[in-house]
């Protein structure tokens, strides 16, 4: 089975083709850092302006990269949300018009569940279910995942995402954007002990995350300490914020068969490491896809729409982009009795 991914849900545009064998027969990606660069963040509409100019010659790319055509493909996957929604739509819409030119069945990926799935993808043997730690650029959340389509919530974030908060005191600091990588290269001439800062929510009961208190406390300190020791020092809260809440859920979900990490910040080498002892300590399997594979790209969404193809789920051509579609609906009912 031959799977065409399509992905544009935030800066990074990308197609790739993925069999259900696990073989990456093609990815390309382009992402927008310089177009967002004098604005510190994305800009949703140079975003999907962007998406628009770069999707079809990535296609196209990939197709001859792989040797296949659009015939070859047994179905075509776009990331139909959450995420800016004018890129969303731009894959989706692309998706749409591939699969009506081509006559091939449209599978509609969530972009969470693209990253759910990927470390699947990059390891046969990671069998359901798993603990997963998803945290990104807009999420940071740990998952009971069940199997495909099947996601229990256990924690959330109840402010930012730990990718923002890299984003955002990557930008305190003044070391530029994309911000999660900045920080983790200054925090690699920095000591983690310097600075004093906080680790909100660790020791409570419940495993939900919280960083906005950190960033604000790497804010007041921004200028009083070298760069470097800032950046070690928060580097340092979040991963054991991230750790420690964790921790917490191993405890709740006991039929886990291994601890995942997937998302953006999942290529943080600090995080990989502290995460793997964590798993280490419980004897459990710990698994991370590669780099490549934990920031935004094609693949995983081509991976999710082949566990979603061989389970029978295909999309109609006029479903809607959501730029919300959290992966535990009944997690979000209760979202407002207390996260
Ligand atoms: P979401 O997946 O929640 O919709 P997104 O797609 O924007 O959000 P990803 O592409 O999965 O997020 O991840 C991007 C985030 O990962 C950014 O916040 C970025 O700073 C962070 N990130 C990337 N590399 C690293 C790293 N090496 N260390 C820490 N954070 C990183
Ligand atoms: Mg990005
Ligand atoms: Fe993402």
């Amino acid at each position: 089975m031959l799977i065409l991914g399509l992905e544009s849900s935030c800066d990074e545009t990308a197609a790739a083709l993925v069999t259900d064998k696990r073989e990456v027969l093609a990815h390309r990606l382009a992402r927008q850092d310089e177009a967002h660069r004098p604005f510190g963040g994305v800009v949703p509409e140079i975003a999907a302006r962007a998406h628009v100019e770069a999707l079809a010659p990535l296609v196209e790319a990939a197709l001859a990269d792989a040797g296949v055509t659009l015939a070859d493909v047994d179905a075509i996957a776009a990331t139909a949300g959450p995420g800016l929604i004018g890129g969303v739509m731009v894959g989706l819409v692309t998706g749409k018009a591939l699969a009506h030119a081509a006559g091939k069945p449209l599978v509609a990926v969530n972009h969470l569940e693209g990253h759910a799935l990927s470390p699947r993808l990059a390891d046969p043997d990671l069998d359901f279910p798993y603990l997963l730690l998803l945290v990104s650029g807009g999420h940071c959340q740990l998952l009971l995942v069940e199997g495909v389509g099947r996601y229990r919530r256990l924690a959330t974030t109840i402010d930012d995402a730990a990718g923002e908060a890299f984003d955002k005191t990557a930008k305190l600091l003044g070391l530029g954007f994309p911000g999660g990588p900045a920080v983790e290269r200054a925090a690699k001439d920095g000591d983690p002990r310097a600075v004093p800062l906080p680790r909100p929510l660790v020791g409570s009961g419940e495993p939900h995350f919280s960083f906005a208190g950190l960033k604000s406390d790497v804010a007041r300190k921004a200028g009083k300490f070298p760069a470097a020791d800032l950046a070690a020092s928060f580097q340092q809260a979040v991963v054991d914020c991230l750790v420690d809440r964790t921790r917490i859920a191993l405890g709740k979900a006991p039929q886990a068969s291994a601890l995942v990490v997937a998302g953006g910040v999942a290529a943080n080498g600090a995080v990989r490491g502290a995460l793997e002892a964590l798993a280490g300590e419980h004897g459990l399997r710990f698994v991370a896809p590669p780099l490549w594979l934990c920031t935004d790209n094609a693949a995983m969404i081509a991976w999710a729409g082949a566990e979603r193809f061989a389970a029978g789920l295909t999309d109609p051509l006029d479903l809607a982009a959501r730029p919300r579609w959290p992966l535990d609906p009944d997690a979000e009912k209760v979202r407002g009795a207390g996260v």
